[in-house]
């Protein structure tokens, strides 16, 4: 006969040993289980079943008085214990165990008392809580005030914490010089820095920043000290005579006919930039070992470099190009205005089958004007949910907002949008990293800031394959792959793709 003395001091090495019992190297093997409750009575082992089968025996008693508050592998039976697949000890209901313990001692049951209640300071204190029973319990939760929970909800997740860390290590942070505000400067680096015989002629090639640079170094004995210093500290806009300049007219906006001709009369800047620091990031940031599409080191694999095809997109089969972390589409929408390229009607691009490009990722899409509906509208169809809306803002070659935009009815338009889709469940997004707003200079016509393909590199990563419809060459970069109809031929390097393509090719020599 076992004394209930036993079972209370069984009930004790089970709530107090429960954790080594299940794990290595007890790894609740019963013959184990036993040696080392014997250890753990010491003087009281005269309590102790001293033979196995006498130890199965009690284990079958206990269970019966605990509520069956020890889970096995298998069936747990004198019979089982002799099979091959012994059943081994799996789980401890602590709870029922603990019932069982103030029942044997004689005691009331301890009252929860509720202005005492524990405060964990996040989720993970309150999951890994000393005393938890088990998995997060309803109860738990319930108990807690609405203030903890909301502090929980508030705070950022470990994930998003790393992917801020990566960023800082992996984004190059790029000095923001400040603008010199005084025009006299300018006026002198110019007649310096710049060569007269450069922009006599209407090529407007105009020596690199370097060179201008190294010209002011040669001539800052003739310059004030104060100014030659502020061209190495801050930004100067060098205003450039060209012969064909009319300086009556003011600042060119690059609005007007400027981009359709090479002499146009407006006055032009040269920006100078102050010498700019080594920006490469150290190799250590580099060799960084966690998160998601990104490699474990860069060194184990490298980033696929920059892949286009020149292509009308409407014809292009996109199954042939595989599936994609992230898209960025800038589609040539018809607005009815001139553009030097083709676009394309409404419809021939809702009909693109843009399906086929993503199971799950993100899809960030160029729209204006009147194409904000249709995006919307394309990308429900194309089964995106739209999550959010990106704006750049432009700014003119003076790095101000720019006030006379080219495009709009009846606003000047100076911003512009990117709409923002989500298909399937891409938790692995680095999220909260970026903002949804660009401010950057205009360039080329319709040519976007690059700023917007780092804000997708740090969302999917850089080794995620990527993809850009309706790219130009300039838009190519390592780890994409650019479509559209102004790139010159085609540069494919990921076999399966290139083995496809020239599937498709021998297919449609045409
Ligand atoms: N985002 C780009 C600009 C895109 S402009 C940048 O930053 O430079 C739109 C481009 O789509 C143009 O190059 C135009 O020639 C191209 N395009 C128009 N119709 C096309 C078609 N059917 N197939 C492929 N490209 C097309």
């Amino acid at each position: 006969m076992h004394t209930l003395n036993s079972f209370e001091l069984f009930t004790d090495f089970l709530l107090t040993q429960g954790d080594e019992i299940l794990s290595s190297p007890i790894s609740g093997e019963i013959w184990k289980i036993r040696g080392v409750f014997h250890e753990f009575c010491k003087d009281d082992t005269y309590h102790i079943p001293t033979t196995y089968t006498d130890f199965i025996e009690y284990l079958q008693l206990f269970q019966d008085l605990s509520g069956r508050s020890l889970h096995f592998s298998a069936e747990f039976s004198l019979l089982s214990i002799h099979s091959i697949n012994r059943p081994i000890l799996t789980w401890i209901n602590c709870i029922s165990l603990r019932i069982l313990h103030h029942r044997l001692l004689g005691k009331p049951l301890p009252v929860e008392d509720n202005d005492k209640r524990k405060e964990a300071s996040s989720l993970f204190d309150l999951i890994t809580e000393k005393q938890s029973e088990g998995p997060l319990e309803l109860a738990k939760v319930a108990r807690l005030l609405p203030r903890v929970l909301t502090n929980f909800i508030h705070k950022s997740s470990a994930k998003i914490i790393l992917g801020k860390e990566r960023a800082k290590l992996t984004t190059l942070n790029i000095p923001f010089p400040q603008v010199c505000n005084d025009s006299k400067h300018a006026l002198m680096l110019a007649s310096s820095g710049l060569n007269k015989r450069e922009y006599a002629s209407t090529s407007k090639q105009l020596a690199p920043e370097h060179v201008v640079h190294q010209r002011l170094h040669q001539s800052r004995n003739m310059l004030p000290v104060g100014i030659y210093q502020c061209s190495l500290n801050k930004i100067h806009f060098l205003p450039i005579y060209y012969n064909h300049t009319d300086v009556n007219l003011g600042d060119c906006s690059y609005l007007d006919t400027c981009h359709k001709m090479k002499t146009c009369r407006y006055l032009h800047y040269y920006t100078l930039n102050p010498t700019k620091p080594n920006l490469v990031l150290k190799q250590e940031e580099k060799r960084l070992d966690y998160t998601l599409g990104q490699c474990f080191t860069d060194s184990f694999r490298a980033i696929t470099p920059p892949q286009w095809i020149n292509c009308d997109v409407r014809y292009l089969p996109f199954s042939i190009l595989g599936k994609f972390a992230a898209i960025i589409s800038d589609p040539a929408w018809d607005i009815h205005m001139s553009l030097p390229y083709g676009t394309c009607k409404d419809d021939e691009l809702l009909q693109l089958p843009m399906h086929e490009l993503q199971d799950e990722g993100i899809i960030m899409l160029w729209v204006t004007g009147r194409s904000i509906e249709i995006g919307r509208k394309a990308l429900l169809k194309w089964g995106y949910q739209i999550s959010d809306e990106m704006i750049w803002i432009k700014l003119n070659q003076l790095r101000r907002t720019i006030v006379t935009g080219r495009t709009g009815h009846w606003l000047n338009h100076s911003k512009e949008h990117l709409l923002v889709g989500l298909k399937g469940d891409p938790s692995w997004l680095n999220l909260r990293i970026d903002t949804d707003v660009v401010v950057s200079n205009t360039r080329e016509t319709s040519r976007k800031p690059d700023e917007f393909y780092d804000i997708i590199e740090r969302l999917v990563g850089t080794h995620a394959r990527k993809l850009e419809i309706f790219g130009r060459t300039h838009n190519t970069r390592p780890g994409w792959l650019t479509i559209g109809n102004q790139l010159q031929g085609v540069s494919l390097h990921e076999p399966e793709v290139k083995y496809n393509y020239d599937m498709y090719r021998s297919q449609n020599p045409n």
